[in-house]
């Protein structure tokens, strides 16, 4: 038994983020993880062939190094050792099925010298500059619990950039899903072919409401921030932030498997598990699901029922499926353009993505699957051997318990077992080749990673939802991780973070960092007094 100030449930990047800024305010912490190495679905492995380093889960960084962990913590981790190997050029790129490519450069000029329609020109740059002119209330908005007073600040900032009109037009792009605001503004298919793939990387489909929102700031984010990876892998990363938490003086307890959270007088203790209890006098946050945290972690009586209820039917979204596959040569495009793109989909833009989320959340394997296809070797050729390539393949479009193939080919009726596993990954490794023919010449080894084993890997996936959590509007924001309440929960000293909860999945770290920066942070009257007492 051992006690700190606080105890950190999760080992993820928000937990990591929590933990160093809990510390850096002078906080004894305790990191808690069940798996062997800090990171949740951070991870690189040789899941190949020997020589091919995968990043087995996450893998692009934008979301990092443009959130406020990065910003305090960046140059700690560049001191150890994280290097970022980016692009200057080529971004991202979309192939259509009858061949046809769209493609984004970081540049935003290049990118739309490849229009077909001369306004869709000038649509694409002032859906970019209009976002540059805000970024600074939208991404704090993306960077605050909503729940607090602090949630003005970004609201106010955005007021006074975009005016009253401006803040009603985010407000409709927020209740607009992407297809819509696209079809609004372009007449040709460029864009949406480019960036309503990327919804599904939001957790949204190309018809959810937010996709309004949302299509502007991937698309600015990306062309800002570029499509960084790891330097030698995502374990690189890890690496860099356990020298990072040693320096601060954070106990890491992997192995740890919490069972409870424990309780003095009402408020939150400590956690405990088989064998292990360790107390916190100050806080414990929690890097779960709601589902997890008020259905097994606490007792049923320790929050309202009406908590427990919302939490009970916080819903898992769509399953994912990850294919890493390493290659004997370069990946033969048909279109030689997409050889050095970082990552590229396989989609007809909204229209082949939202019948293909459509088809999952109908229970159906889709038919033509949005494919995302990350060449990482393209920026860190030291992933791999000396002319080879590894291809990262995520599939968003899965239901988790599929009782149908829209193709009425794969034989559902045992769910995913080994046979429809690899009959799925060759429907995905077909679709491929259909745009790089002789790829499976250059096949050396597959690695899929199912729905079942996405799940089993990390609570967190509930369902195999690599996001903890459907990211449609009635689930994100305000409302994220319960229409109750933000980070703060109904039990004392007892925090919520993680991808559970707002702004939501992805390697931004936000919710860790805000939660410690705000317990960390003196409140303004103690601030006050500390002045008025060095006066
Ligand atoms: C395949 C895949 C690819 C992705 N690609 C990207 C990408 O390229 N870029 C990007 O920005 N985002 C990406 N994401 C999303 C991003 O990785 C996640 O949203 C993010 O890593 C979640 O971080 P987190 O802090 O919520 O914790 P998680 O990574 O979910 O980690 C939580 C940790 O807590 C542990 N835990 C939970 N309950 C307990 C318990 N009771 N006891 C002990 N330990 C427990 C879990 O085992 C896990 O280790 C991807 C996700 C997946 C699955």
């Amino acid at each position: 038994m051992a006690t700190f100030d606080a105890v950190v449930l999760g080992a993820g990047i928000n937990g990591i983020t929590a933990a160093a800024r809990l510390a850096k305010g002078g906080w004894s912490v305790a990191l808690v993880d069940d798996h062997d190495r800090i990171g949740g679905f951070i991870a690189a492995e040789e899941r190949t062939v020997p020589g091919y380093l995968h990043d087995t889960w996450s893998s692009w960084h934008p979301l990092f190094v443009t959130g406020s962990a990065y910003a305090a913590f960046g140059p700690d981790l560049h001191r150890h050792g994280l290097t970022y190997a980016n692009t200057d050029g080529p971004l991202t790129a979309t192939v259509t099925d009858n061949g046809t490519v769209a493609l984004a450069h970081r540049d935003v000029d290049a990118t739309v010298a490849g229009f077909a329609e001369p306004g869709d020109r000038d649509a694409y740059r002032s859906m970019i500059d209009r976002f540059g002119a805000h970024a600074a209330g939208i991404g704090g908005l993306l960077g605050i619990d909503l729940h607090t007073a602090s949630a003005l600040r970004p609201i106010s900032t955005l007021a006074r950039s975009a005016g009253r009109a401006g803040l009603e037009t985010y407000a409709r792009d927020a209740l607009t899903s992407g297809r819509a605001w696209m079809r609004a503004r372009f007449a040709g298919a460029e864009t949406d072919q480019l960036w309503a793939p990327w919804l599904l990387h939001g957790g949204l489909t190309p018809d959810s409401a937010s996709g309004g929102l949302m299509v502007p700031v991937f698309a600015a984010t990306m062309h800002g921030a570029g499509l960084p990876v790891v330097v030698g892998g995502a374990g690189n990363f890890l690496t860099a932030w356990e020298a990072v938490l040693d320096e601060l003086g954070v106990t890491i307890l992997t192995g740890h498997k919490v069972q409870r959270v424990v309780l003095r007088g009402g408020a939150a203790a400590g956690v405990a598990g088989d064998g292990f209890e360790i107390h916190a006098e100050r806080a414990v946050l929690t890097s779960t699901t709601p589902n997890a945290l008020y259905g097994s972690l606490l007792p049923k009586t320790a929050a309202p029922s009406e908590v427990v209820t919302a939490a009970a039917h916080y819903r898992p979204g769509r399953a994912a499926m990850q294919i890493h596959v390493a290659l004997s040569g370069p990946v033969p495009w048909a279109d030689t353009r997409l050889a050095g793109v970082p990552l590229v989909h396989l989609s007809d833009g909204s229209s082949s993505t939202a019948i293909a989320c459509a088809e999952a959340e109908a229970g159906l394997l889709p038919r033509r699957p949005t494919v995302v296809v990350g060449q990482q070797h393209v920026l860190d050729p030291t992933r791999v051997p000396d002319g080879g390539a590894a291809l990262w393949l995520q599939l968003q479009e899965l239901p988790f318990a599929p009782y149908g193939d829209a193709r009425g080919e794969l034989d559902t009726a045992d769910g995913w077992d080994r046979k429809l596993i690899e009959g799925y990954a060759g429907r995905v490794l077909d679709r491929l080749a259909a745009h790089a023919p002789g790829l499976r010449d250059l096949i050396r080894a597959v690695d899929v990673i199912d729905p079942i084993s996405v799940a089993a890997y990390n609570p967190n996936a509930l369902c195999g939802d690599p996001y903890a959590g459907s990211a449609e509007l009635d689930q994100s924001f305000w409302w994220r991780p319960l229409p109750a309440g933000g980070h703060a929960t109904p039990v004392p000293r007892l925090w919520h973070i993680g991808a559970a909860t707002h702004p939501g999945p992805g390697l931004g770290g936000a919710s860790g960092y805000l939660v410690a920066d705000r317990l960390t942070t003196p409140s303004r009257p103690r601030r006050l007094l500390a002045r008025l007492g060095r006066a």
